[in-house]
């Protein structure tokens, strides 16, 4: 897309309200974004498409959680400490950026802007590390290439900015609470719910669609780095990252474009049109776990219509990587501004799970079953009560407990102190005469574990943006013709039905057609104004309307109506009696413009 095209789409965007400033006729606010009528349908149509590929046919559990979080669950989960990036002011006006921002912009003019083949390499391997620097890297970077704010003037050293919104429930003691940042922690609070619902099978899946908020610190064009945004995330939890998964051969000889983390280090170009399967082969992808959401999610996304060839997935740096993340794929998608992240794709190990149950004091493991029992040699413990209840009294009880449910390294660690004639639980000192502690083989039958989440999460209105960005051209030869060419699933409205000319014969049959149209749920436009057919096409070709039907005089006689595709515009004739079967299975895919020529 040139800088033309970007300008006629922005014009677009704005005349045929897809989106809009929120709260516009008070100056707006940065990083806050309305959907008019246009943009609203694409985000359902988007949506539909996201439960139908995801939550259907990987049969997951969708949940709706609240967008409001106390404190302490973000507390537990890192949020709090470092949810954070890293700002710079300009030091003359206190303009804020955001570190790797601002410097990525100003390598990217050098890298663009030189010809000096040294340069241009060393310049792009220290963009591609930006956002994964420390604060004193960031800082060391800033100086050595001499970044400054847009206005040209020095920037202040960076310091890291929380992203969280804060706030507080209720009137007399407020909590401390924050707009969820990621939609992710409500799925992790209902985990042991869903493994119930899962019949306590691994592996299993919950997804949610829903709003994050982030306080961003320079909101950026348009819908791609908003404060308040829709995500749609799928929790999957498994038993094992390196255990096949059951329907890894439907992605396997797919190609994507990969962009490993060697490679960006290296300032090497990155992998084009490489299957799946090999890249798990020769351990560029880490497991099939990953390999597997990395395609079904570029099949989503060019379901929807994006173009496969812009679309690259990228691995974050070790250093880049989230507080809990072990490895991510982002999709990163080619728009004007260059790539952008549009889906994260990580291996969030068990990090999340395990500092719930850490701090919450709520058991969140999984007793994975094994498909043979195995021999093992193992501790087992009962508790003297004689003598518990001598030295302890009320406490004995709980001692017993304590003592004939620990863990196999609780256990462990007992042994080893039994040979001082003492040992510790719960606190308390104990004579090792009130325990019989025996290792001996057992039949095990399975094992508690924290389960692995994988987390591929989608920002929805980064993709709604993309698809305009992909969709939309320009008429050959008439740049005042602008079209979206959206699939009919994705296409705001699926068809128009027009008169050719503003004559009450033609009316009736028009209005006839919209109705049984709109009754069977394809949604329709009409155009009554006195203007030029031509002009009419024009204006749904411009909110890429698929189909448009135009009834003319003929259509009186013969019972039959004209039916125009919008990117060939061509057109057939066919028979009135067959418009909500043929609209229906154009919509639906069933059926090509082109086979019923
Ligand atoms: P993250 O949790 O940062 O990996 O974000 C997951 C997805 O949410 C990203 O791939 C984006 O599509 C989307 N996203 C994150 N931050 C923003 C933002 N400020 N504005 C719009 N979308 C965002």
């Amino acid at each position: 897309m040139d800088k033309k095209e970007k300008v006629a789409l922005e014009n677009a965007l704005t005349r045929r309200f897809f989106l809009a400033p929120a709260f516009e006729i008070y100056q707006g606010v940065a990083g806050l974004y309305d959907l008019g009528p246009c943009g609203a349908q694409i985000r359902q149509n988007l949506i539909s498409q996201w439960r139908s590929h995801f939550v259907v046919n990987e049969d997951l559990q969708e949940v709706c959680c609240t967008c409001l979080v106390p404190e302490q669950v973000l507390i537990a989960s890192g949020h709090v400490a470092k949810f954070a990036d890293l700002m710079v002011k300009d030091t003359a006006t206190g303009e804020c950026y955001r570190a790797d921002k601002i410097v990525e912009e100003q390598l990217q003019k050098r890298i663009d802007a030189t010809t000096d083949a040294a340069l241009k390499h060393e310049l792009q391997t220290v963009f591609n590390q930006v956002d994964g620097l420390s604060q004193a890297e960031t800082d060391k970077v800033i100086t050595d290439y001499k970044i400054t704010s847009e206005a040209g003037n020095p920037l202040s050293p960076c310091f890291p900015f929380n992203l969280m919104f804060q706030t507080t429930i209720g009137p007399s003691n407020p909590q401390k609470a924050y707009l969820r940042p990621e939609t992710a922690q409500g799925i992790f609070m209902n985990f042991k719910r869903g493994f119930e619902q899962a019949r306590g099978q691994l592996p299993f899946g919950i997804a949610q669609i829903g709003t994050a908020f982030r306080n961003e610190i320079a909101p950026r064009n348009g819908l791609l780095r908003v404060r308040e945004f829709e995500q749609a995330e799928i929790e999957y939890f498994i038993k094992d990252r390196y255990e096949s998964v059951k329907n890894f051969h439907e992605v396997k000889d797919m190609k994507v474009n990969l962009f490993s983390y060697q490679q960006q280090l290296n300032g090497e170009d990155y992998y084009h049109d490489i299957t799946i399967g090999e890249a798990i082969e020769k351990k560029i992808i880490n497991h099939e776990y990953l390999g597997y959401f990395i395609g079904r999610c570029q099949q989503f996304l060019v379901s929807v219509g994006l173009d496969v060839t812009k679309l690259r997935f990228r691995q974050h740096l070790p250093k880049q990587l989230a507080h809990y993340a072990k490895d991510c794929w982002d999709c990163d998608c080619m728009l004007y501004c260059g790539w952008t992240e549009i889906v994260g794709i990580a291996d969030r190990s068990a990090y999340d799970l395990q500092v719930h149950s850490k701090a919450s004091g709520t058991d969140m493991s999984a007793f994975v079953k094994y498909d043979t029992p195995v021999q093992k040699e193992l501790f087992s413990a009962k508790a003297v009560m004689k003598i518990l209840a001598k030295e302890f009294k009320q406490n004995a009880q709980a001692l017993k407990q304590a003592i004939e449910t620990a863990s196999q390294e609780e256990y462990e660690r007992i042994s080893n102190e039994l040979p001082t004639g003492k040992f510790t639980i719960l606190g308390l000192q104990l004579s090792a005469e009130s325990i019989q502690l025996v290792k001996a083989m057992q039949s095990v039958h399975g094992e508690s574990i924290t389960p692995i989440v994988i987390e591929p999460s989608f920002g929805i209105g980064r993709i709604i943006y993309s698809i305009l960005e992909h969709s939309f051209y320009m008429r050959e030869n008439d740049e005042m013709r602008t079209v979206f060419k959206f699939n009919p699933t994705i296409a705001p409205c699926k068809c128009a039905v027009i008169s050719l000319m503003q004559k009450d014969e033609l009316e009736t049959v028009t209005t006839q057609l919209i109705r049984q149209l709109r009754k069977i749920g394809i949604s329709c436009k009409s155009d009554d104004s006195g203007v030029q057919i031509g002009k009419k096409y024009a204006r749904f070709d411009e909110i890429g309307i698929p189909y448009i039907v135009t009834v003319d005089f003929d259509s009186l006689t013969d019972k039959k109506v004209t039916l125009r595709e919008r990117d060939s515009m061509a057109q057939i004739r066919i028979d009135i009696a067959t418009i909500n079967q043929t609209i229906n299975d154009l919509v639906q895919g069933y059926v090509k413009f082109e086979e019923l020529k």
